[in-house]
């Protein structure tokens, strides 16, 4: 496995609206199983279940009580019985085959021989049974069910709205725990860190919360929404609270999930309750955290939840409209998705301000590191530029992430102070998970070491690849071990030759196996799964195939989400064709040229496996050592591997 960080965030499902499908789906198939048999039975008069018995078309009943069941051999039609009571009014004639009938109260004494005389089978059940227990739950259980799941559903929603346990009857009563206005620990400025642009878009609103007058006597109206764009954990919410807390005004808060799995009617009424308590508090701010569950273009939502969460969405839309411009309440909401929002939440006068909220670049992940260890000890010699260098594609979240992991890293090793080390480790952890202590036969360690020491030398001889800065063989989360390669500085801009250094790292491993053992074996699935995907890039988004030329192929999905999110375009079926062939092309070649390089640096690869079996873990400094390799040269040094007639500048 090689291995870069960063992280593919995951949305949750939410099932429950299936779920209750489901559940009201059995429950009718039960009642119609359970209920069945007595329902379909037709009652009949007395008299007309003695004629069609004495005319042979009864051959069994079953008696209860005063009560007899049974079904005709041939089906009666109900009008052509004399008497029925079915037949008053304009009923249309019904076909019965299964009747019920009672027997009179004055007894029928002659009915047992008449019975008898007519063949007709008799069975009886005793009296109590129709009102025993098992009849009761037959009857009630489906109804019972249901109640049953519907205070389960309304645990769940009041728990989730915050309720804490609050159960069915605190739903209403809850609502002053819903919304997070604790200020005792005010979030200033101060605790956000690295993510300056969207701050300073927010200064504004600061001093407009402040001072309203400053605004208003010149005619200024504040922004009544800004939508607050960005990945999960970048420091959304902390940005607005920082704005509360810095404007020093109440801070209402609930989320657009919580609302996916609500009752109808319930969304909406919480949306009203909440825009009249920040008005009631005025100035005041109101955050909706993922909007877009609630927010989604209409006729997009998912199946039963559609009406609620139109109803919350409406209501949204009603209160916002509702804003006279001197309210001084200021709606922010965040979203990592916002090409799905209903283009009515983003009309002017609602969420007309966009601020985009990024991942933090070196530079910004040292401050955030700096923020969330400033109340830690730290060691001299730990150098939070060096932990930022090795981090890039961490959220703030995760950010602070490892600095609690750090430092109860430290405290675990009885240290008084949190080391490089600690940091090195925990993101280690955070990365792959915890160390997974598996008892592994010579032969697999000596195996694993290989392909590691693969993915290392190439990271050393490939020109252009990320310098290789710790390879281990401790098995760790799903990983055997792991070599980490990470850039000198972050990138936003991938040379090809740079792409093509790293598919032939990814291949090392493999490589390795090939070059000695001569087999293969499971452990280069993720190596070869990144691989594939970094190819298709080159060649459907990048324009780095000649065949296929500067033809965007796959269409961006979630440019927030970070570069994995994408989808083919459709193509025709030659242009398929075309795109694997030549996504083959580059993983075949870059395959060969992997093989070809560790065959010719044998020997340092050997004394790299010796290394890792007796020492585990190297890092940088030993892993050249140990090779006796220079680092691998930088790209700039490099010649352009595009054909010097396509080069424009
Ligand atoms: P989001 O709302 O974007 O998902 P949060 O604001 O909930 O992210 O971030 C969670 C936590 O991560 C915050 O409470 C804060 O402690 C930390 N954090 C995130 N971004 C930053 C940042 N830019 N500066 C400092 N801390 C941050
Ligand atoms: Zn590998």
């Amino acid at each position: 496995m090689s291995r870069r960080p960063g992280g593919t965030p995951q949305q949750p499902q939410r099932k429950t609206w299936t779920i209750l499908f489901i559940v009201l789906v059995i429950n009718y198939l039960l009642m119609q199983w359970f209920l069945g048999g007595s329902n379909n039975a037709v009652p009949v008069p007395y008299t007309v279940f003695k004629q069609q018995v004495a005319s042979g078309n009864v051959h069994a009943i079953h008696s209860q009580g005063t009560s007899i069941q049974g079904q005709f051999t041939n089906p009666v039609t109900l009008p052509a019985l004399e008497g029925s009571p079915q037949q008053a009014g304009s009923a249309p004639p019904r076909s019965v085959s299964t009747f019920t009938t009672v027997v009179p109260d004055f007894a029928d004494p002659g009915l047992e021989s008449f019975l008898a005389t007519h063949n007709v089978q008799i069975s009886a059940r005793p009296i109590e049974s129709g009102s025993s227990l098992s009849g009761l739950l037959f009857g009630f259980g489906p109804v019972l069910l249901i109640i049953a799941f519907y205070v389960w559903l309304y645990r769940r929603a009041a728990k989730q709205a915050g309720g804490m346990g609050a159960g069915m009857f605190g739903l209403g009563k809850s609502k002053a725990r819903r919304y997070d206005q604790s200020q005792e620990k005010k979030v200033s400025f101060e605790d956000v860190a690295g993510i300056d642009e969207a701050e300073n878009e927010l200064v504004e609103i600061v001093d407009f919360l402040k001072n309203p007058k400053k605004y208003t006597a010149l005619g200024a109206t504040a922004p009544k929404g800004i939508l607050l764009v960005g990945a999960p954990g970048t420091g959304k919410t902390l940005l607005a609270k920082a704005v509360a807390g810095e404007a020093d005004v109440p801070f209402f808060s609930m989320s657009g999930s919580e609302f996916v799995e609500m009752i109808v009617g319930v969304g909406a009424a919480r949306v009203r309750d909440l825009f009249k308590q920040a008005r009631e508090h005025a100035p005041s701010i109101i955050f909706i955290d993922e909007i877009d569950s609630i927010g989604r273009a209409r006729g997009q939502a998912v199946m039963g939840g559609a009406s609620e969460q139109e109803q919350t969405l409406n209501q949204i839309l009603t209160e916002m409209d509702g804003f006279s411009g001197k309210e001084d309440v200021i709606v922010l909401a965040a979203t990592n998705q916002p090409e799905t929002l209903d283009k009515a939440l983003l009309r002017a006068g609602r969420f007309d301000r966009r601020v985009v909220v990024n991942l933090p670049d070196k530079t910004g992940r040292e401050a955030i590191l700096q923020v969330h260890t400033r109340e830690k000890p730290l060691a001299a010699e730990l150098d939070l530029m060096e932990v930022a260098a090795t981090t890039p594609g961490l959220s703030g979240a995760d950010l602070k992430n490892l600095c609690n992991e750090a430092a109860l890293l430290a405290a675990k090793r009885g240290q008084a102070e949190i080391r490089q080390k600690d940091f090195i480790d925990a993101l280690e952890k955070i990365i792959l998970g915890p160390e997974r202590p598996i008892i592994l036969s010579n032969a697999d360690r000596e195996r694993i070491a290989y392909h590691e020491s693969g993915h290392a030398i190439l990271g050393l001889v490939v020109p252009g690849a990320d310098p290789v800065n710790r390879v281990t063989i401790v098995p760790r989360g799903q990983a055997l071990g792991v070599t980490y390669q990470r850039p000198p500085a972050d990138r936003y801009n991938y040379p090809e030759a740079y792409l093509r250094a790293r598919i032939i790292g990814m291949l090392g491993g493999r490589a390795a196996e090939e070059v000695v053992y001569g087999t293969k074996t499971t452990g280069a699935e993720n190596d070869i799964e990144q691989a594939t995907e970094l190819a298709r890039s080159m060649v459907t988004r990048w324009g780095m195939s000649e065949k296929l030329g500067m033809v965007q192929l796959a269409s961006r999905q979630n440019p927030y989400l970070g570069v994995g999110q994408r989808q083919l375009d459709a193509v025709s079926e030659q242009t398929a064709a075309l795109i694997d062939a030549e996504v083959h092309k580059i993983i075949n070649d870059s395959h060969e040229q992997a093989k070809q390089l560790l065959r010719e640096h044998r020997h340092q690869l050997d004394a790299l496996v010796a290394a890792l079996l007796s020492r585990e873990t190297l890092d940088e400094h030993e892993i050249l050592e140990v090779t006796g390799l220079p680092p691998a040269p930088a790209l700039k040094d490099l010649p352009n591997p595009v054909k010097p007639e396509n080069t424009g500048a």
